[in-house]
């Protein structure tokens, strides 16, 4: 009996430490596959982060691209104010263009919005001693006709057929309808002691007194003998056109004549 009583408690015990076995085999792997999972949720997660990484770097690089699409121009400027207005052998005054005029010196008249900065410039130029004079302000259109006709016929006189004679004379004198002065937005200003109209103009001391401060009035030597191919005009160091103090600095320093600075702000309209 005894034995049979020890056999079972023997066996009881054995039963005892199998099942503690494997309760705890049960428990390691339980464990062993909590921290498996928890590594491959680490692993999805971390994988989650690098692809939200990487559209996040796809969207910040689309929108550099838009920023460089929408890039802005260094001016804020519009080829449509009224000082940016660009007439030429191409743009012809717009339709039914009316101009408020102003008288300034003698009988000489501009667009009013100018006549300030216009007499302002003329009158810091003569506290240098210099002597700068109007010599042509705002045209009618039968002017402007009269002008180019007149430069025509002279062409004509020297030979030149018809059709030569007005592709010559329009280097000197724009056709009606695409002259600035028939805006009032434009003024030929000469040396009193030198009237010509000649390049001989730019070595006079006006000129060259006006050639270096007009842009701080808003002026610009609209025809410079460096842009002859864009503006389709011979150099011209005499006729100024308005446009603005902060447009006229801006050109300046771009080196741009009037076509070249509508170009660059049309690239952004
Ligand atoms: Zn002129």
């Amino acid at each position: 009996m005894k034995n049979k009583k020890e056999k079972k408690k023997k066996l009881n015990i054995r039963i005892l430490s199998v099942s503690s076995f494997v309760i705890v085999i049960a428990i390691t792997l339980t464990i062993v596959s909590n921290i498996k999972e928890k590594e491959i949720i680490k692993e999805a997660e971390e994988k989650t982060l690098e692809t939200f990484a990487s559209i996040t770097n796809e969207n910040e690089n689309n929108e550099e691209i838009i920023v460089v699409e929408k890039k802005q121009p260094e001016i804020n400027s519009k080829t449509t104010d009224w000082n940016l207005i660009l007439v030429n052998k191409e743009n012809p005054i717009p339709e039914n263009y009316q101009v408020e005029l102003k008288n300034i010196e003698y009988s000489h008249k501009v667009d009013s919005r100018i006549a300030d900065s216009l007499s302002q410039m003329l009158q810091d130029a003569r506290k240098q001693g210099l002597k700068p004079y109007i010599c042509s302000s705002y045209r009618t259109i039968n002017t402007q006709t009269t002008l180019y006709n007149r430069k025509v016929n002279q062409y004509k006189r020297q030979g030149y057929t018809s059709e030569n004679a007005k592709i010559e004379a329009s280097y000197w004198v724009t056709l009606p309808r695409t002259s600035e002065h028939e805006m009032g937005m434009a003024v030929d200003i000469v040396s009193r002691n030198y009237q010509i109209l000649d390049e001989k103009q730019e070595e006079t001391q006006v000129q060259k007194w006006l050639i270096e401060h007009c842009t701080d009035y808003g002026f610009i030597l609209r025809y410079p003998t460096d842009k002859k191919e864009i503006t389709k005009i011979n150099y011209e160091p005499w006729h100024y056109r308005y446009v603005g103090v902060e447009n006229a600095k801006f050109m300046k320093e771009k080196n741009f004549c009037l076509e070249e600075f509508i170009a660059y702000l049309k690239d952004f309209e």
